[in-house]
């Protein structure tokens, strides 16, 4: 036997047909279908018997489906609706244990326009460091309860909603922490401070972010067809450096490379792009990756040997290259330019690479075009 209250909190068929299963026959006997409950699916059934909660009694209801405008700060967010409308009395009313709620739908797509964080991705933010919500409260200085109302679906206001995004940044998190962190017990505090490092470390190594902000271009003509390739620059760099290189010749090597290996295979190395430099064909910004290997990376290091009349910067190689990284042609190129070029001083290798096409139609500045890799004098 099924009670009346249950039954008032149990007005969706789906709900009915659990009832069923557990064995509630009797509410089944109550209803006046043609068709068993098993083969009754929601949306199928218009108007069915049902409980109305104004009437307290069985009557004829229909479930409706619609689409429905609410507004979230003056904007117009359509959202399906899904309700039930007693044919007696004409009340309307929603099922009690449904999941669906059309303002929780609505605040979500007014969230997801707008670039707002959605109630989970607030409480992972905070769980992935270990805080409570009334820790994280107090260091944003929120009152107490704001976070939990956020996480349960209440819609941010906006400038909760930047600080939001704000700390989503490790960095900016940290840098609060270490600010306003003195609340938290000593431990958790350490912890946190940890935790936020490896995150930072993770996302922001130099790495990623030259990628992020270099390697949009390309893959085309200029780059050689591939899309810069940091893990194979990086390694081409310390191969060149084993035993020691000036840094004008590296330059060179690397376009070589590139170069060559675009001529017989149809595609750079590295995806680098060369400019036209006064000293020859060097890498585009080549001085941040040198400098990313050698302060971040650990895998080279610079000396500088007095040439007397100048100043030249050396560099070598602290690891072994991993050449697992590269094709087979490609190690096969790298070796081929390496010997090559193995008895030529800096200012030989200069003027070598001062005698390419790519070299003497461009201009300084200017990048080379992988299309006078044909003209190659090797
Ligand atoms: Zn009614």
């Amino acid at each position: 036997m099924v009670d009346l209250p249950q039954l008032k909190s149990a007005l969706f068929l789906k709900e009915f047909k659990q009832l069923v299963q557990e064995g509630g026959l009797y509410v089944v006997n109550r209803f006046d279908h043609q068709k068993s409950m098993a083969d009754l699916g929601v949306g199928e059934v218009k108007t069915m018997k049902h409980i109305c909660p104004n009437c307290e009694k069985i009557t004829n209801v229909q479930h409706i489906k619609a689409d429905e405008d609410i507004t979230v700060k003056g904007e117009r967010i359509n959202v399906p609706a899904e309700y039930y409308k007693c044919l007696e009395c004409g009340g309307e009313f929603d099922d009690p244990k449904s999941n669906h709620d059309p303002l929780a739908i609505a605040y979500k797509e007014y969230r997801r326009r707008h670039g707002m964080m959605q109630p989970n991705e607030i409480r992972e933010l905070r769980k992935r460091y270990g805080l409570t919500q009334k820790e994280f409260c107090k260091l944003l200085g929120w009152g107490e309860v704001t976070l939990s109302r956020y996480e349960n679906g209440a819609l941010q206001d906006d400038t909760h909603n930047t600080i939001l995004q704000l700390i989503k940044d490790p960095r900016n998190l940290l840098d609060l922490i270490e600010l306003q962190g003195d609340f938290l017990a000593e431990e958790k505090r350490k912890k946190l401070i940890g935790l936020l490092k490896d995150a930072i470390e993770e996302t922001y190594t130099f790495p990623s972010i030259y990628s992020e902000h270099f390697g949009k271009y390309g893959p085309d003509i200029l780059s050689g067809f591939k899309k810069l390739n940091l893990g194979k620059l990086f390694q081409a760099i310390i191969f060149f450096c084993k035993g020691g290189i000036l840094k004008t010749k590296l330059c060179k090597l690397l376009f070589y490379a590139d170069f060559r290996h675009y001529k017989n295979y149809a595609s750079s190395i590295t995806g680098v792009r060369y400019v036209h430099l006064k000293f020859g064909p060097v890498p585009d910004r080549y001085s941040y990756y040198f400098a990313t290997l050698e302060n971040e990376e650990k895998a080279i290091s610079l000396d500088e040997i007095n040439f007397g009349e100048y100043v030249g910067e050396m560099f070598y190689a602290d690891k072994d290259p991993d050449l697992s990284v590269f094709s087979n042609s490609e190690i096969k190129t790298l070796i081929e330019v390496k010997e090559y070029f193995e008895n030529f001083g800096a200012g030989k290798i200069k003027d070598f690479s001062h005698k390419e096409n790519g070299y003497k139609e461009t201009y300084d500045g200017q990048i080379i075009s992988y299309a006078y890799a044909d003209d190659l004098q090797l």
